[in-house]
């Protein structure tokens, strides 16, 4: 689906820069940031400003059309969504990790491989340079 460049504008500068799902800056990665649909096209979701998202080219491809995921007793939970829900609500940011507040924290976390070691010891080094929050 097509996304004009006034509305990938948009959702570029209202994340700031910052891949909407774990933060990372556009300029501190080597790949390029992308438009993400919250709900894929594959499940209806349109290519609106209330169901687009700014993340990172990892954050993009490991949630892929997923919407969510089931915690170990099977129940479902979303995706943490960043037009409905305060990132702080459901992470926080314990050293380079980012830790899970809620369930639907959970899912993404793991879904999305925000931990995976690569990606933390990336954050570790981005926050000893002062450009990943701590
Ligand atoms: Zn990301």
């Amino acid at each position: 689906m097509k996304i004009s460049l006034t509305l990938r504008r948009l959702v570029e500068d209202r994340a700031d820069g910052r891949c909407e799902y774990c933060l990372v800056h556009r300029d501190d990665v080597g790949t390029a940031h992308e438009v993400d649909h919250v709900r894929s096209v594959k499940h209806s979701g349109k290519a609106t400003k209330d169901n687009l998202a700014y993340s990172c080219l990892e954050c993009n491809r490991f949630k892929g059309s997923d919407l969510g995921s089931v915690d170990i007793d099977g129940e479902f939970f979303s995706f943490y969504n960043p037009r409905r829900d305060d990132w702080n609500d459901h992470f926080r940011i314990v050293g380079a990790r980012i830790e899970a507040l809620t369930p639907t924290g959970e899912v993404t976390v793991r879904i999305l491989q925000l931990n995976s070691s690569r990606r933390v010891r990336d954050r570790s080094r981005l926050q000893d340079l002062g450009a990943y929050p701590k």
